[in-house]
């Protein structure tokens, strides 16, 4: 059983309002149980909703207090991530789930690499809150990039 961002199976969850779908992540079924999670919607966030970059650090700084959520419009998102993220470890804790594919870049989901907090569409290195706080538990997250090009 794998947690996947629900996004990458065509749940429109993304900030937007639409989705990251791509039919090699649905294909994890005919093998595999996957349970799509999206950590903003379940940190109580509406969807849409305006996007937000982590600003001073990444997901495990967010986790240590040490860096905050800002949305687009300036609004401090930090405790819905963090929300959101122990949601996430819960669901897996309940399932007994170790391995978690998860989408590039975001915020949350984001693995090795994260949007810079600018909202100029950089990158920079580091991890999303939900990633993070996996990771910290000993989940494996596997980044959507990663899993695509092993495709
Ligand atoms: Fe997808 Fe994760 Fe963003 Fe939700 S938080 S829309 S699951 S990338």
């Amino acid at each position: 059983m794998i947690i996947i961002s629900s996004c990458l199976i065509g749940l429109n969850s993304k900030y937007n309002g639409e989705n990251n779908y791509d039919k090699n992540f649905l294909d994890i079924l005919k093998e595999e149980i996957i349970i799509p999670f999206c950590p903003e919607q379940a940190g109580g966030l509406p969807t849409p909703r305006s996007p937000a970059e982590i600003s001073g650090g990444d997901g495990f700084d967010v986790l240590k207090g040490i860096a905050r959520v800002i949305t687009k419009d300036g609004v401090d998102v930090t405790e819905n991530y963090i929300k959101g993220a122990y949601e996430a470890l819960k669901l897996a804790k309940i399932y007994g789930i170790t391995k978690a594919i998860l989408k590039s870049k975001s915020p949350s989901c984001g693995c090795g690499k994260i949007y810079d907090g600018s909202f100029k569409n950089k990158i920079k290195a580091g991890t999303g809150v939900t990633a993070a706080l996996f990771l910290e538990n000993g989940i494996q997250v596997i980044s959507s990039e990663e899993f695509l090009r092993k495709k």
